[in-house]
């Protein structure tokens, strides 16, 4: 099927969530201290057991309330229930599927439907447009206008604003497109060659991140090759309950990437990962892209789960430091990857690292939740750096961007000022000659 990119007004008008899958949950509550709006908010209603009955009912015919609306909504999309549940319910799958079935029946006004459409099928995957926010961005760092209003508190008196505004990623000049479309060589023999997938807005916010994975791929023998035609993974529009774009963009990155001859496929960012590695569900039901979709997931690596799988190369220097690590909920619960990012983070000689209680339970981030959810994502913000203060870490990791900007905006608001990376970014000082 040809990708569209006319300004449409989309709903992907589902069916809901699959019955099978429904089925398999046998409510038996071993979920419900893994997730954390139940242990925030102590209502049945908003927990992974609550949330598959008000589903089931809907199934049944149950007509859809404003409050089963609000309580798939507040749903982080975690997965913790999924991890936690000895029934093998696919959590991830019914939520995905019951907010694309609200997508499509919710009575968005069409000026809203169209604003939406245009967020997450033309704003996000434009290069273009992403470097022109992402200037402006700059532009009000750079200038000390935020500086000026953080000191000010002059946000905080409008609403949360001062909380949304914390949540700000940093616009990073230069800017990484200018990098997509090259080859970077193995440092040494050359082991293998990957193709390295650098996100949307990742490459106005992390682009230092970028650098830094593919020097440390670089290191360990890695040819790096940045796609040309790559786009916006289609994450965040699936989270948003709009499948049919997040298709469309999968086609793109499948036809991107499949055409090299590749050892793997690398992404940093966990979020995009999860959804990445599930290509081929996404397009099961198209017969031209299904089996590419499945070779396009089964070279799909996040790039700690690829590391850890390779013998790392040897010449880190010592950081003489204690490190924490928080799990990303899409590493951690998506893609069943907690082993390789610790395992690298104790192979760096003098690194003492704490091992965090409740690591695995959700900091907040979400994808766009701490900007939808604001109040409840900084209460799990608040209570995660309680426990990370108490801690001691001088350094909080973890593996997705999201994550990092939510726990940097802990550590402004709620910490003691604690550096917060990437597992890439501290292997890069680490083989890095000079101090980070
Ligand atoms: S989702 Fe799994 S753990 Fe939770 S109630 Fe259902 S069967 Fe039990
Ligand atoms: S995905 Fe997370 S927030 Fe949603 S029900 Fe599961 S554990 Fe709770």
């Amino acid at each position: 099927m040809a990708a569209s990119s006319s300004l449409t007004v989309l709903a992907d008008v589902a069916s809901g969530p699959r019955q099978s899958d429904l089925d398999k949950c046998v409510h038996c509550g071993l979920c419900l201290n893994a997730c954390p709006t139940y242990r925030e908010l102590g209502v049945e209603m908003d927990s992974p057991r609550g949330r598959i009955y008000q589903m089931a009912q809907v199934a049944e015919g149950a007509p859809i309330t404003d409050a089963y609306i609000e309580h798939i909504s507040l749903c982080l999309g975690c997965r913790g229930c999924e991890t936690a549940c000895p029934s093998g319910v696919p959590y991830g799958r019914l939520i995905e599927s019951a907010r694309a079935q609200l997508e499509g029946r919710q009575k968005r006004s069409f000026f809203c439907r169209l604003f939406r459409t245009f967020i997450f099928d033309h704003f996000i995957p434009s290069r273009i447009m992403l470097q022109v926010a992402g200037a402006a961005l700059y532009l009000y760092q750079a200038s000390g206008m935020q500086r000026v209003l953080r000191m000010l508190g002059v946000l905080n008196a409008i609403g949360n604003l001062g909380n949304l505004e914390a949540l700000t990623p940093n616009a990073e000049v230069p800017f990484f497109f200018p990098q997509i479309g090259k080859t970077f060589p193995a440092q040494g023999e050359r082991r293998f060659r990957v193709a390295f997938l650098a996100g949307c807005i990742a490459n106005v916010a992390f682009a230092r991140l970028n650098e830094a994975t593919i020097r440390v791929l670089q290191k360990n023998g890695c040819e790096v090759v940045i796609p040309a035609d790559q786009n916006c993974c289609g994450a965040l529009a699936i989270h948003s309950g709009l499948k049919e774009i997040a298709r469309r963009l999968a086609r793109r990155n499948i036809d991107a990437v499949l055409s090299g001859d590749y050892d793997a496929i690398i992404t940093n960012a966990a979020g995009c990962g999860s959804t990445l590695k599930e290509y081929h569900e996404l397009l099961e039901e198209d017969p031209a892209y299904h089996d590419q979709a499945r070779r396009f997931t089964t070279l799909m690596k996040d790039v700690t789960e690829f590391l850890a799988s390779i013998e790392m190369r040897p010449g880190m220097r010592p950081l003489n430091t204690v490190v924490t690590y928080q799990d990303s909920c899409h590493l951690a619960h998506g893609q069943k990857i907690t082993a390789a990012p610790r395992k690298l983070l104790r192979s760096i000689p003098g690194v003492t690292y704490f091992e965090m209680p409740t690591a695995d339970v959700c900091c907040g981030s979400a994808g766009i939740y701490n900007i939808v959810h604001n109040e409840l994502a900084m209460s799990l913000l608040r209570d995660k750096m309680a426990i990370v203060n108490s801690s001691g870490a001088q350094i909080i990791v973890t593996a997705n961007p999201g994550c990092l900007l939510q726990l940097r905006a802990g550590s402004r608001l709620y910490g003691r000022g604690q550096r917060v990376l990437h597992v890439v970014e501290l292997l890069d000082e680490a083989y890095s000659s000079t101090p980070g």
